[in-house]
């Protein structure tokens, strides 16, 4: 299975590649990124200065066609949700995420590129996961976990439970 990684604005070459490489190996699919692409601005939220997350995956499904993943450096929100890191149809074939608040800069932190890549990569794997039908998961451990702040992202690990695994492969 190929999925198509779409470049949502500028974002960094080491992110883009690390989480093309974990689609590969973690969950076998073959990857094509594209160049960079703006979300349009008529999507923007100008009083929260966020986008909405359901409306950035209805653009991408009108724009590409079979399994797709948005990475953006923009904020996202969804109803009822001060934001997200992530949203996908599940199970369906687009998803999006924001590397936004996985940014340790926009906690007022130094700037960290690992852990940028780290977080990234498992908020892709999570939002491929719904892609592929999985709900989240108790297991905290498990990618599939939810994830309200970035702590709750470092907590878990960038890989399936062992039950969400075997859903997956079924
Ligand atoms: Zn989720
Ligand atoms: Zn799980």
């Amino acid at each position: 299975m190929k999925i198509t990684i779409v470049q949502l604005g500028k974002i960094p070459e080491s992110v883009l590649t690390a989480i093309a490489s974990e689609l590969r190996e973690s969950l076998n699919l073959s990857t094509e990124t594209t160049n960079p692409i703006e979300i349009p601005k008529e999507i923007l939220n100008p009083i929260r200065q966020q986008y909405p997350a359901p409306l950035v995956l209805k653009f991408l499904s009108e724009k590409f066609k079979g399994k797709t993943l948005g990475i953006t450096d923009k904020d996202l929100y969804a109803e009822n949700l001060n934001f997200v890191f992530g949203q996908a149809y599940c199970p369906g074939n687009y998803a999006v995420v924001s590397i936004c608040r996985l940014n340790p800069t926009f906690y007022k932190q130094k700037p960290n590129e690992n852990l940028l890549i780290e977080r990234a990569v498992k908020e892709a794997v999570h939002e491929v996961g719904h892609m592929l039908g999985l709900d989240h998961c108790t297991i905290s451990t498990c990618v599939m976990s939810f994830s309200n702040t970035v702590g709750d992202v470092d907590r878990k690990n960038k890989n399936f439970c062992q039950s969400c695994q075997r859903r997956i492969w079924v």
